[in-house]
């Protein structure tokens, strides 16, 4: 199952999607409409012999990866899945009704419309998803871009959209299939001729994304941001997957750390921050904790992100936001993570290869307190140049001049022989 766009991601519509054949007596399946049933996009696909009937992972993010083929007339998959987590969730649509609200919001009236579908119950799937909608406002400025969104994305809307669909779940994990979505989605389709759909990646590479017209903030500098006279360090805190295995173990982790960095810097300004219902803290330490997201919450988290030298946090969804506008990152990385712990990172687009690597750092999330903090002062203290040390032109063998080099580097404070 291939989409059909050459260059590049581009819009798919039922004649992009190649079903395959029966499973049965291995006819060409005829394809139908596209759907949304909740979160993902599917195609309706019939076999013209024997009438089986199949649902098709319309090929978008992470269905392009591990699609999953589902015959239900004969109620089973076909191939196997490379994701599991994704045949996992296919078969929990399958399994579960879904009370939704569905809010349709259109600013104009729209032609052609192509819909950006980010409905995922985990904030950073859907998040990267809404990333692509510049990139496709930019190549189809004449087809008005329309996200469908849950309602925790709102602050998130970039400027340019036609308007957006947000689904709110009453209850549920997000995953279920609902009929009040499908049947408003078809309605649409139908009432909107040439309603295509946005093909993502689950990772649009962030060469791509400029994050301050999503989030409304600008990143740091870097260059300026260095070796302040106060630097910032932020804890990002989430009540699940917690920093030592519970909401105690993280608590007396964060005040250690906090304790720890201040003894070192005492005019450090240490915030703990982010989403939690969680009410045990303490008088000495400063919070930015909302219970839940929402416009004004998430331009005050991002602002702090955006003024803070570091942000430390477990890997997750919760890292996106912190390494798209902070100084830099230092994750905290449990053992069954490390194959995916840079998905939660983002790359600023004037982040070179070397900056990367010194301003995102990964630890394995049992390392103790003290190498943390001298991993996080040497990235808020110490202001590398990277176009010296290992980047820019003056690090490139054919334009290396050799007297200038060793002329700035004595310039520089901690250089001096
Ligand atoms: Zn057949």
């Amino acid at each position: 199952m291939i989409a059909s766009p050459s260059n590049g991601l581009g819009p798919l519509g039922p004649e992009d999607i190649d079903a395959g054949d029966c499973a049965r007596c291995g006819t060409g399946l005829k394809m139908g409409k596209l759907r949304v049933p909740g979160h993902r996009v599917l195609a309706d696909a019939t076999c013209p012999q024997c009438s089986d009937e199949y649902f098709i992972d319309v090929p978008s993010s992470f269905a392009l990866l591990s699609p999953v083929r589902y015959c239900h007339t004969q109620q089973r998959h076909l191939g196997a899945a490379i994701l599991p987590f994704w045949q996992n969730w296919f078969d929990k649509m399958m399994e579960a009704q879904a009370e939704v609200e569905v809010e349709i919001n259109l600013g104009k009236a729209v032609e052609r419309p192509l819909l950006l579908h980010c409905l995922d119950p985990i904030f950073g799937h859907a998040l990267k998803r809404l990333f692509h909608a510049d990139a496709y406002m930019k190549r189809y400025p004449e087809r008005p871009l329309i996200p469908l969104i849950a309602p925790w994305l709102q602050s998130f809307l970039p400027e340019g959209i036609a308007g957006a669909i947000t689904v709110k779940w009453k209850g549920g994990s997000g995953l279920g299939w609902s009929r009040e979505l499908d049947n408003r989605m078809a309605a649409f389709i139908q009432q909107y001729p040439g309603t295509e759909f946005c093909q993502t990646v689950p990772s649009l590479a962030s060469e791509d994304i400029d994050i301050s017209r999503f989030s409304g903030v600008q990143p740091m500098e870097r260059s300026s941001g260095r070796n302040r006279a106060r630097p910032t360090v932020c804890y990002v805190w989430r009540d699940t997957r917690c920093w030592g295995g519970s909401i105690e173990a993280q608590l007396e982790n964060v005040q250690q750390l906090r304790r720890q960095l201040l003894s070192e810097t005492p005019d450090m300004r240490f915030v703990v921050a982010g989403i939690s219902s969680s009410d045990r803290w303490d008088d000495e330490t400063e919070f930015l904790l909302f219970e839940k997201p929402g416009p004004e919450q998430d331009r005050q988290l991002n602002l702090l992100y955006s003024q803070s030298d570091v942000v430390i946090g477990g890997h997750g969804s919760n890292m996106i936001l912190p390494s798209a506008h902070a100084g830099g990152t230092v994750e905290l990385v449990p053992p069954k993570r490390w194959h995916n712990a840079w998905t939660a990172s983002f790359f600023r687009s004037d982040c070179s290869p070397a900056e990367a690597v010194f301003y995102h750092r990964y630890l394995p999330d049992t390392t103790d307190i003290g190498t943390i903090c001298d991993v996080v002062h040497v990235i808020s203290g110490f202001a590398p140049r990277f176009d010296l040390l290992g980047g820019g032109d003056n690090t490139r063998f054919e334009r290396v001049d050799a007297g200038r080099l060793t002329a700035e580097a004595a310039s520089l404070p901690g250089f001096r022989p």
